[in-house]
């Protein structure tokens, strides 16, 4: 079968590797109907130090399940799945407490040693715990905003819960990736009565407002701090969703919430240290977020998406075949797409 396997910063490319079969009687095999390229792929592909075996990659994907081991109870052949990018046994403590990405048995597709989804087919551990099979046919019209349930709408729900965000709330987004987009959505969602988006990409802040933005904050640094606080009474926000993972955005995320608030981080830190850390103690201000459970919020985002008051699959504004990836790399990387849908 054909995959993806990135080798260093910028080498992506389509390989034939063996097929993916189930290895360990929990494993299910899924067919990649649909998978995309994620904000946090972005990192490796600056960075990545050149490999010899590369890193299969990818770990956002729908498909119909091909084959299952022995084990597998709930998920049959044939179902049409969302596979979130995290996979969990969906018993232990931590998957009963719905946080499944830090479940005992678990851990991330698309990294070293694990297959990913940018790819024919993948093998999924866990696949009772890991995989939601969806009420509908693979050549659904909501297909792009089912996607976003692995990963993307997801992440932004998490950061908005994590930031507290509830109904007559100020709110702020740092980032106008794919994640800040639907953490936008995510924060309407929940009753947010003022949603301040900081980012300067035109296209996403357009797409930021039609999602629920009532503010749009282009500034960066200490120009961007005043804004908010003049937005906002002088206060600053009472959630931040912070979407980005530098060491800037989070200054930033802390500098706005006001005495009492919540950051909700979900953007990968690209730092070992938390910064403002002392602002962040002389103003209560709750510091949360992590690894987005996704398995855990499908069930609460489903019905929103298949009645169409969510449309999380606008982000996608593109959309290529498995040769096309490293391209489709290319263009997120450049800024000249939001978010790339694959269809293999
Ligand atoms: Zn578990």
């Amino acid at each position: 079968m054909r995959a993806t396997v990135m080798f260093g910063a910028g080498d992506v490319r389509i390989e034939t590797l063996p097929d993916a079969r189930t290895i360990e009687p929990t494993d299910a095999v899924v067919v990649v109907s649909r998978a995309c390229i994620c904000g946090s792929d972005l990192w490796p592909y600056k960075t990545m130090e050149h490999s010899e075996t590369g890193r299969r990659m990818g770990h956002e994907a729908i498909g119909v399940v091909e084959s299952v081991g022995a084990a597998v109870r709930s998920v049959k052949v044939d179902d049409l799945v969302v596979m979130p990018f995290a996979y969990s046994d969906g018993t232990c403590t931590f998957c009963r407490a719905g946080l499944q990405t830090s479940c005992i048995h678990g851990g991330f597709f698309g990294v070293v040693g694990m297959e990913g989804a940018q790819a024919e087919a993948v093998r999924v551990p866990q696949a009772d715990g890991t995989l939601f099979v969806l009420p509908v046919g693979k050549d659904h019209a909501l297909m792009p905003s089912l996607l976003t349930l692995s990963d993307v709408m997801g992440t932004g729900h998490h950061a908005a819960v994590a930031a507290k965000v509830a109904p007559g709330k100020k709110v702020a987004v740092i980032g106008d990736g794919a994640v800040g987009l639907c953490g936008v959505i995510a924060a309407r969602r929940l009753g947010a009565e003022q949603i301040i988006i900081l980012g300067r990409h035109a296209d996403r802040i357009a797409l930021a407002r039609e999602f629920g933005a009532t503010d749009v904050v282009s500034e960066r640094g200490d120009e961007a701090i005043e804004r908010v606080r003049e937005l906002t009474g002088g206060f600053g926000v009472h959630s931040v969703l912070e979407c980005v993972g530098l060491e800037q955005s989070m200054l930033t995320a802390i500098s706005i919430a006001r005495p009492g608030g919540a950051v909700g981080r979900v953007g990968v830190p690209q730092g070992e240290t938390m910064p403002a850390s002392l602002p962040a103690f002389y103003g209560n201000i709750t510091v949360s977020g992590g690894p987005a459970p996704v398995r855990a919020y499908i069930e609460e985002l489903l019905p929103d998406v298949l009645e169409s008051r969510i449309e999380p699959g606008r982000v996608f504004d593109r959309v290529i075949s498995l040769d096309e990836v490293p391209d489709g790399y290319r263009a997120m990387n450049e800024r000249e797409s939001i978010k790339v849908m694959v269809e293999p």
